[in-house]
């Protein structure tokens, strides 16, 4: 094995590794934690300090991951 392809597979390797991981977390479970409540729903103002749902999950505590929410993009445009 030359020292070339060797760093192509030091590099590629631990690329596709983390790639199909997070691609099968996003199959497994598309929703996660969001992270302004952090999955409690409720979250606090600036001002008040006071608790109030959270907008930007709809009072959920959840969010679509970012890769989820690409590969539903890419199916919404890909012709079938
Ligand atoms: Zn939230």
């Amino acid at each position: 094995m030359t020292p070339t392809a060797a760093l192509l597979a030091a590099v590629s390797l631990p690329l596709t590794a983390v790639t199909l991981g997070y691609s099968f977390l996003c199959w497994v479970r598309p929703f996660g934690a969001c992270s302004h409540c952090h999955g409690t729903t409720r979250t606090t103002s600036r001002l008040t300090r006071r608790t109030r749902p959270c907008r930007h999950c709809d009072f959920t505590g959840l969010r679509l991951r970012v890769g989820r929410r690409a590969y539903n993009t890419l199916r919404r445009l890909l012709p079938s």
